[in-house]
């Protein structure tokens, strides 16, 4: 099925601490689901979050959040990484900007990125210019993506429908693709 899943940003910082996102609430539940029937669909879960230097361009324009080796940086505790994940640190908006992601993605033979986590219309986005510059498909489960504000929100997920041909979905209608392709494979075994 050749997917994976990107989880941006939901870090202490940001849900609960210096850039704390009320909205992010709503998303936790969903994206905690989608993430363990990933795992149970042997669909790749890969984590990239901010782990900031002080000299980051962001820090004049935010203050200071999720600075590297503190627990602003730290993954909320409600959907921890497990030993089968992927873990990786960003310094800027993008998930891909001098990651390691593209290599990891391209080694798993990924072609579609499920992109969820923390901002739609900032990190979500730049990582989704920088996987459509790189030929990936896109699928956005609304519902696993917010923003400060619903504004902020609704027309980010516009953007990216717009922009990067994003396909913007939800998580019930991911897992259930993931649950059909199943099936599909043990007929074909059979
Ligand atoms: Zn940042």
């Amino acid at each position: 099925m050749e997917e994976a899943i990107l989880v941006i940003d939901m870090l202490k910082d940001f849900v609960y601490g210096s850039l704390k996102c009320d909205r992010a609430q709503r998303i936790i539940p969903n994206i905690k689901r989608l993430i363990e029937e990933a795992r149970k669909a042997n669909v790749p879960v890969i984590y990239v979050g901010d782990a900031h230097l002080p000299v980051d361009p962001e820090i004049q324009l935010w203050g200071p959040h999720a600075m590297k080796n503190t627990k602003g940086a730290e993954t909320i505790d409600e959907i921890r990484p497990t030993e089968k994940d992927y873990v990786l640190e960003k310094r800027t908006y993008s998930a891909f900007h001098e990651t390691g992601l593209d290599l990891l993605l391209r080694q798993l033979n990924v072609k579609t990125v499920i992109i969820t986590g923390l901002h739609t219309n900032i990190c979500d986005r730049h990582t989704a210019a920088d996987a459509y510059f790189r030929g990936y498909k896109l699928k956005i489960p609304e519902d696993c993506v917010d923003s400060f504000t619903e504004k902020d929100h609704i027309e980010g997920l516009d953007y990216l429908k717009r922009i990067y041909g994003a396909e913007i979905t939800n998580s019930s209608k991911i897992i259930e693709s993931w649950k059909k392709s199943k099936t599909a494979e043990a007929i074909a075994v059979k």
